[in-house]
């Protein structure tokens, strides 16, 4: 057995054990080709299987509708803050945003680049702790479309459901910590994107699932590799994609399927996150967990301790006994421990027990 660390990391993140094995078999020599996948046209029949196959297997796992396109795409989410209101953004007609705290303030900003925005509802005066509740945000009846980062990575907090907009309004959702990590209905997104190397793979590739009327309506000024109809008519292979990615989203797809789908996988990230929760709860205040409790993400937990030199100390310990990954963003501070769907809840078992024991020593 390869020597793993008990990774926590928030992106890039751990990848299923079997995934890496997979891919090291066929690095090399991919299925007899004498050459790996990396070194192949990304016009051969070989890569063209497995583009075709990485869009059906989304399609199959995710249960996206037919009138929705699956796009693979290249800089990552951040270059969707762009790609959004460039392309869906209409004059006269704001695009609304909820801030709800560090992914969401970089989206708006970049559609304030663009054009005309307006913010629907905000948690900032709570310091990004919760999601604000559906009823409180305020979508204009001419808006654009409504956007909303369904799990933010650094705060640690979750939308639990999702605002039910008029027709004429499209929902736009950042999934990039939380795609495939639970069921949604696909039918009430427009547009859904996400980075690859949270919950999917390998960074190099954004993933993009956009109705087809939304991919359609590009205005004519907008540069053509920012435009989704470039992809959407060449089936994401416009110019060279990033295929070593795409190969690895395959298999960590049909690693999703093994281990029961996207239902059998929600359940599975809720055992995990309620070890680490839980221990949090039962410290007698400890432990502090940051989001409130009807906002708590389950892809990343947010916690402090009552001063920042135990903080360090926390991290100092973890690592010596095989974590990493704890320490809270930068911007934040604090500790975060990141529980994508391929961290497995041995892992978290473990971060339980060490926190626990850490307690016992330092409380
Ligand atoms: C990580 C992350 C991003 C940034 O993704 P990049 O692929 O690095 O551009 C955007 N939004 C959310 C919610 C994220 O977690």
């Amino acid at each position: 057995m390869t020597n793993r660390a008990l990774n926590f990391n928030a992106g890039p993140a751990a990848l299923p054990l079997e995934v890496l094995q997979q891919a090291q078999e066929q690095f090399v020599d991919y299925h007899s080709a004498g050459m790996s996948i990396m070194e192949m046209s990304h016009r051969s029949a070989a890569f063209e299987q497995v583009n075709n196959e990485t869009q059906a297997l989304m399609r199959k796992l995710y249960g996206i509708p037919d009138n929705y396109k699956v796009l693979f795409l290249q800089g990552g989410a951040s270059t969707q803050f762009s790609m959004i209101p460039l392309n869906l953004l209409q004059a006269g007609k704001p695009g609304a945003y909820v801030n709800t705290g560090s992914w969401a303030i970089k989206a708006l900003k970049e559609a304030q680049l663009v054009g005309e925005t307006v913010i629907a509802a905000t948690s900032e005066a709570d310091k990004f702790n919760r999601i604000p509740a559906l009823d409180s945000i305020e979508v204009p009846d001419n808006a654009s479309y409504l956007h909303i980062t369904s799990n933010e990575t650094i705060e640690g907090t979750q939308f639990a459901q999702f605002p039910t907009l008029s027709p004429a309004v499209p929902l736009i959702a950042d999934m990039s910590s939380d795609i495939m990590s639970r069921p949604v209905d696909i039918s009430q997104f427009g547009v859904i994107y996400a980075g690859a190397q949270k919950n999917l793979g390998p960074s190099g590739v954004t993933i993009v699932i956009i109705r087809d009327d939304l991919a359609a309506s590009s205005p004519k000024h907008v540069p053509t590799m920012l435009r989704y109809d470039t992809h959407a008519k060449a089936d994401s292979l416009y110019n060279t994609p990033p295929s070593f990615s795409v190969y690895m989203v395959n298999l960590v797809l049909k690693w999703i399927e093994t281990k029961g789908g996207v239902a059998a996988l929600e359940q599975y990230n809720r055992d995990k996150t309620k070890l680490i929760y839980d221990t949090i709860d039962h410290s007698g205040g400890f432990y502090r967990g940051f989001a409130q409790a009807d906002s708590r993400s389950v892809m990343n937990i947010t916690f402090r301790l009552q001063t920042e030199e135990l903080e360090k100390q926390f991290v100092k310990e973890s690592e010596q006994q095989g974590f990493v990954g704890l320490k809270g963003h930068r911007s934040v501070g604090g500790l975060r421990a990141s529980t994508y769907n391929a961290v497995p809840l041995e892992n978290c078992k473990a971060l339980a027990e060490f926190m626990t024991d850490f307690q016992r020593r330092n409380g």
